[in-house]
C-alpha cells in the first residue's frame, strides 16, 4: 500500500554546507527529512527524537489502524452528543471539512465505511464486490452533513458515523515536522512522509530542491516531470498503484461519495502545490475523485496550482492551471 509518487533529485553539497538526512517510520509508511546546516556545526542534537515524538503523537490521535487512537475511539462511540478531541484533530477535521465544501462533498472524511466495504480500509479486502443494497445501507451514515465540529469537540449526527483522515493526516504530519525545523532555526529543508512533501530554501549548494513526478503507470517507475516548487508543499494522488483487480475489472482505493463506488475515469494523476502540505494532500484526493473536467474547473475557480494527467488513446495528456504556471518552475 506504500505509495511514493514523488522522489527528489539530490545534488552533492558544496564544501561549506552539509545535508543531514533523518529517516524513520510513521503512519504506516516512511518519512525522510533532509536539512542543510553549515559543515562545521553539529547537526541539531535531539531533532530526530522531537520529530519522532511529534509524529507518534499525531498517529496516536488520528490513525484508523490504531484502535486506541483518539479518532478510533470517536469512531467506536455510538453517541451523537459532542465528543471532546484535541486541537490537532480539530485542526485537521476543520481543514478537511473546508476542502469538502470547496469540492462539493467529493472530499468526504466520512467515506470510511464505504472504503472498508470496498476493501481498502483497516479491514480486509472483501471476497466479492459489494451489492447496491450494501452500498445504500452504508450510505445512510456517510456524508459531510453527518459530522460537525465545535470549539473543542466533534459531533456525529448518526451513531455509525466513522471519520477517516488518511487522505490528509500525512500532510498535517509534514507541516508539523516543517514547523519543528523552523523552530530549530533551519531554513533549508525537505520533509517527506509517504510521498507527501514540503520543501523550503535550497538543497545545500544554493540550488532549488527538485521534485520528480512519476509517470502514472504501475508497470515501471519513470519520470514524467521535474519541478521546482519554491517554498511549498507538493502532493500527488493517483489511482494507478493502489488498486485491486477482480474479474478483469479494476477497483481504485478512491471512492466517489456521489456514487458510493470507486472512481473509474481517465484522470490518472493529480499533483497539487500549496503552502500547506495538509491542504495539498486533501486537494489532490478531491481533484482526482472529481475527474478531468470538474478538476480543471475547480482549479481555475479557486486559483489552485495543479497538474492533471489523463490517459488517452494517444498517451498521456497534461493540464496545468494558471496558478501552477505562476508558482512552479518546470525543469524538463
Ligand atoms: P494515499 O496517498 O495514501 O493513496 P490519498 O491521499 O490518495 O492516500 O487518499 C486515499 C485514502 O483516502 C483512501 O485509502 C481512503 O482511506 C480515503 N478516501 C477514499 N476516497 C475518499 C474521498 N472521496 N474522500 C476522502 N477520503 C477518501
Ligand atoms: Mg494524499
Amino acid at each position: 500500500m506504500l505509495l511514493i509518487m514523488v522522489t527528489v533529485l539530490f545534488a552533492c553539497s558544496d564544501d561549506k554546507q552539509q545535508v543531514v538526512h533523518l529517516r524513520g517510520e510513521t503512519m504506516g509508511t516512511t518519512y525522510n527529512v533532509k536539512y542543510v546546516v553549515p559543515e562545521d556545526s553539529q547537526p541539531e542534537a535531539g531533532l530526530k527524537q522531537k520529530i519522532d515524538k511529534r509524529l507518534n503523537e499525531i498517529n496516536a490521535l488520528m490513525s484508523t489502524y490504531d484502535t486506541g487512537s483518539e479518532l478510533s475511539r470517536f469512531n467506536q462511540n455510538r453517541y451523537t452528543t459532542s465528543y471532546p478531541v484535541s486541537e490537532d484533530t480539530l485542526t485537521v477535521v476543520n481543514e478537511a471539512l473546508r476542502l469538502g465544501k470547496m469540492s462539493d462533498g467529493v472530499l468526504d472524511i466520512t467515506v470510511g465505511p464505504l472504503v472498508n466495504l470496498w476493501g481498502f480500509g483497516p479491514n480486509k479486502r472483501p471476497e466479492t464486490v459489494p451489492t447496491e443494497q450494501q452500498i445504500n445501507n452504508v450510505r445512510e451514515y456517510v456524508g459531510l452533513d453527518k459530522i460537525a465540529t465545535t470549539q473543542n469537540a466533534l459531533i456525529k449526527s448518526h451513531p455509525m458515523v466513522y471519520v477517516d483522515l488518511s487522505t490528509i493526516a500525512k500532510g498535517y504530519g509534514v507541516d508539523e515536522v516543517a514547523n519543528l525545523l523552523r523552530e530549530a532555526g533551519i531554513d533549508n529543508f525537505l520533509v517527506e512522509i509517504g510521498g507527501e512533501m514540503r520543501v523550503r530554501g535550497h538543497r545545500g549548494n544554493g540550488d532549488d530542491w527538485l521534485v520528480a513526478i512519476e509517470k502514472p503507470v504501475s508497470t515501471e517507475r519513470a519520470v514524467q516531470k521535474i519541478l521546482s516548487v519554491g517554498d511549498n508543499a507538493i502532493a500527488t494522488s493517483g489511482d494507478y498503484r493502489n488498486y485491486y483487480e477482480q474479474d478483469g475489472k479494476r477497483y481504485s482505493h478512491l471512492i466517489d461519495p456521489r456514487t458510493g463506488k470507486p472512481i473509474n475515469h481517465n484522470l490518472v494523476a493529480v499533483t497539487v502545490v500549496s503552502p500547506s502540505s495538509m491542504t495539498a494532500d486533501g486537494l489532490a484526493t478531491a481533484l482526482i475523485v472529481m475527474g478531468w473536467d470538474e478538476a480543471k474547473a475547480l482549479a481555475e475557480k479557486e486559483a489552485l496550482a495543479v497538474l492533471l494527467i489523463r490517459k488517452t488513446e494517444n498517451g498521456f495528456e497534461e493540464f496545468t492551471s494558471s496558478a501552477f504556471e505562476q508558482v512552479v518552475d518546470v525543469r524538463n
